[in-house]
C-alpha cells in the first residue's frame, strides 16, 4: 500500500480530501492525514521524525498559517515565517525520505495585484505569476507562497523531484475556520448570521460587499487535488478555479448565507472595514484543458452544505 501524506490533514480541505477519499477510494494508496499535534512543520527535527514514522510515498501539503483579510493585515511577521519555514522543512524531508511527489498549495491571492502592474492582462493565467507585487493587504503570505514555487522548480531542476504546486481561488466548505476576525469572509459571514439569527439583531458584512470573489467548494477543491496528484505533473503552477463568469461580488455571497440561513432582513454593510483588493479574476482555461469533464458545484447549493455543516458541527468547529 502507497502512503499519500496530507499535511493539514484536519483543516478544511483535508476534511475534502478525507470526504472524497471515503467516497473514491484509489486502490493500492492510503491516504495519512496529519496536523499539528503529529508533529510541528516549523520544527525541522519534528518534521524529520514525521517522515520517519509516516514514511510516505507522497505528499500533499495542505499546512499553512492561513487567514482572511484582516489575519493578513495584522500578522504579517508570522504568515511570512511560519509558511516560509513549514515549505522549507516539508521540502526538504521530501527530498531525505525520498517521496515520489509532492503536491503544495498555493493561492490565486499572490498572483500580481493588476492595478500596480499595467502590464499584466486580466484574466491572470499561471505564466504570470512572478511578474509584479502582489495586493499590500497580503504581500507578506504571498512572497511566502510565491517560493514555493521557486523552491520546487529548483528542487526538480537539480533532484528531479516531481513537485508540483496548485494555487486555488478563495476555498470555503465544511470544517472551515470561524475566528470571527481571522477567518475567511464564508465562515465569518455564517458565524455573523448565525449570531444574529439567534441574537435577533443585524447580520453586518464587513466592507462596502462590492469586491469580487471566484469561490471554490473545498469538496470539489478536495476531487482537483487528488486528479492533480495523479495526473499533473508540470513544474508551472496550475490554477483552480470555476469559470470567470462565476465571480462573485462579497455582497451577492452574504445574501446566499442569508438566504441558506433564512434571514428575511436587509444585509448591513459597514464600511469602516477594507475592503481589501477589488478583483483577481484569474481564468482556468488550464484545467479545464487538461481536466474537461470536471464540474464544478453550483455555488448557493455548496454553500447551503457549508451552512448546515456549521448548524450540525458548530460544537466542535474552530471557532
Ligand atoms: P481575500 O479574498 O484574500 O481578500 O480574503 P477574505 O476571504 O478575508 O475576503 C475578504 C473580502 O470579504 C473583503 O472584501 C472583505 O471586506 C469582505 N468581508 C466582509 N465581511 C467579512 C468578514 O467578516 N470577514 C472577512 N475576512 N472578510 C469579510
Amino acid at each position: 500500500m502507497k502512503k499519500i501524506m496530507v499535511t493539514g490533514g484536519k483543516g478544511m480541505l483535508g476534511y475534502g480530501i478525507q470526504h472524497v477519499a471515503r467516497l473514491e477510494p484509489r486502490d493500492g494508496y492510503q491516504f495519512v492525514f496529519v496536523d499539528l499535534e503529529d508533529g510541528d512543520l516549523c520544527d525541522l527535527a519534528q518534521t524529520e521524525a514525521l517522515f520517519a514514522r509516516v514514511q510516505p510515498q507522497g505528499v500533499i501539503h495542505l499546512a499553512a498559517d492561513v487567514g482572511g483579510l484582516y489575519k493578513n493585515m495584522a500578522q504579517g511577521v508570522e504568515m511570512f515565517e511560519n509558511n516560509l519555514l513549514m515549505n522549507m522543512n516539508v521540502m526538504r524531508c521530501c527530498r531525505k525520505f525520498g517521496v515520489d511527489k509532492l503536491v503544495s498549495c498555493l493561492s490565486t491571492c499572490i498572483f500580481p495585484e493588476l492595478t500596480l502592474c499595467p502590464h499584466v492582462q486580466m484574466p491572470i493565467d499561471e505564466s504570470v505569476i512572478h511578474m509584479g507585487p502582489p495586493h499590500p493587504s497580503n504581500e507578506a503570505y504571498a512572497y511566502a507562497k510565491r517560493m514555493v514555487d521557486v523552491q520546487s522548480r529548483y528542487y526538480r531542476k537539480q533532484y528531479k523531484s516531481n513537485f508540483i504546486s496548485l494555487a486555488p481561488t478563495n476555498i470555503f466548505g465544511p470544517n472551515d475556520n470561524y475566528s470571527p476576525e481571522h477567518s475567511h469572509v464564508i465562515p465569518a459571514l455564517i458565524r455573523k448570521c448565525d449570531a444574529a439569527m439567534r441574537q435577533g439583531t443585524d447580520f453586518v458584512v464587513w466592507g462596502s460587499g462590492k469586491p469580487l470573489r471566484q469561490f471554490i467548494f473545498s469538496f470539489d477543491l478536495a476531487r482537483l487535488f487528488v486528479w492533480a496528484y495523479f495526473h499533473y505533473n508540470d513544474p508551472e503552477p496550475l490554477i483552480l478555479a470555476p469559470d470567470e463568469s462565476q465571480e462573485v461580488s462579497i455582497g451577492r455571497i452574504a445574501q446566499y448565507v442569508a438566504d441558506a440561513f433564512g434571514y428575511a432582513k436587509p444585509l448591513v454593510f459597514d464600511t469602516k472595514y477594507s475592503d481589501g483588493q477589488f478583483k483577481r479574476t484569474v481564468t482556468n482555461r488550464k484545467l479545464m484543458s487538461l481536466n474537461p469533464s470536471f464540474r464544478f458545484t453550483p455555488l448557493p447549493e455548496a454553500i447551503k452544505t457549508s451552512v448546515q455543516w456549521f448548524q450540525e458541527n458548530m460544537a466542535d468547529a474552530r471557532l
